[in-house]
C-alpha cells in the first residue's frame, strides 16, 4: 500500500506520516529530508550548482527512516542536525526548485519505496511522483497555526529561535514552493484535504486511518485488516 501525505510547512506531515506508518506496518520516508540532505551539499560546494550537478550520480547521502526520526548521513558522517538548521531552512526551496534534484529525489523516493509499503510525506507526491498511490491526502492548517507548532517543536529540541522568525521561513517556503514551475506545492485533484487547524493530532490520525479503511481499492480490498489497531 502506498499512502502519501503532502502539505505545506508545519502541517504535521511528519508526525501523521510516523504513526500511520507504525499503525498500518509500513516504512515511513520522509521526501523533505532529501531536499534538505541536498541543500547541504548545495551549501558545503559554495551554492554553486554546476558542482551540485556534478555531483547528484554519486552524491554520498544515505538516508535512514525510523518510526521516530529520519537519519541523514553523508559519508561516513551524520548529518542529521545539520539538514535541520536555520541555514538549510532558508536555501531549501532554492534547491528543491531546481530540476535536476527533483529528479535525483524521485529516483531516492523510487528506490526507498521499492517494496510498494510506504506513506511517504512531502510536497508533490500526490501530484507527479506517485500519481497512482492508493491513498492521497493534503494536510494544511492556518499559517500561523503552522508557524506555531514549528516553533514549539524546536523549543522542544532546546534550539533559539523566535516565533516571528519561524513564521518568516514557514511563509517565505510556501510561497516559493507553491509558484516554482516544477512540481509546486499543490493538492492532488484525487486527495483528500484535511484541514488540521483545531483537530487534535489523534483527530487527524483517526480521520486518515478511517478514510483508508472505508475506501477499499482494487488494489488494496483488504486495507482495513492492515488497519485493526
Ligand atoms: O518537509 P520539509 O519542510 O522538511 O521540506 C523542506 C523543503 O523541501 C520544502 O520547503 C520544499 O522546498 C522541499 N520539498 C519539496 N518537495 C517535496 C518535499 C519537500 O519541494 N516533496
Amino acid at each position: 500500500m502506498i499512502i502519501v501525505i503532502d502539505g505545506p510547512a508545519g502541517a504535521g506531515k511528519s508526525t501523521t506520516a510516523k504513526e500511520i506508518a507504525r499503525r498500518a506496518g509500513l516504512d515511513y520516508v520522509d521526501s523533505g529530508a532529501m531536499y534538505r540532505g541536498f541543500t547541504y551539499l548545495y551549501l558545503k560546494h559554495g551554492k554553486d550548482r554546476s558542482r551540485l550537478a556534478g555531483l547528484l550520480d554519486d552524491h554520498g547521502l544515505r538516508f535512514e527512516f525510523h518510526s521516530t526520526e529520519a537519519r541523514v548521513f553523508h559519508g561516513e558522517m551524520e548529518i542529521t542536525s545539520d539538514i535541520r538548521s536555520d541555514i538549510v531552512n532558508s536555501h531549501v526551496s532554492e534547491v528543491a526548485a531546481m530540476e535536476e534534484v527533483r529528479n535525483a529525489v524521485r529516483l531516492l523516493l523510487r528506490d526507498a519505496s521499492a517494496n510498494g509499503n510506504a506513506v511517504l510525506e512531502g510536497r508533490d507526491l500526490g501530484t507527479v511522483v506517485f500519481p497512482d498511490a492508493d491513498y492521497k491526502f493534503f494536510l494544511t492548517a492556518d499559517p500561523e497555526a503552522r508557524a506555531r507548532r514549528r516553533y514549539d517543536e524546536r523549543i522542544r529540541k532546546g534550539e533559539q529561535v523566535s516565533l516571528q522568525q519561524v513564521r518568516e521561513n514557514v511563509d517565505t517556503r510556501d510561497r516559493i514552493d507553491s509558484s516554482r514551475d516544477i512540481a509546486p506545492l499543490k493538492k492532488a485533484d484525487d486527495a483528500v484535504e484535511i484541514e488540521s487547524t483545531s483537530l487534535t493530532f489523534e483527530e487527524q490520525v483517526t480521520r486518515i486511518l478511517q478514510h483508508i479503511r472505508s475506501t477499499p481499492t482494487e488494489t488494496q480490498p483488504n486495507n482495513s485488516d492492515q488497519l485493526k489497531q
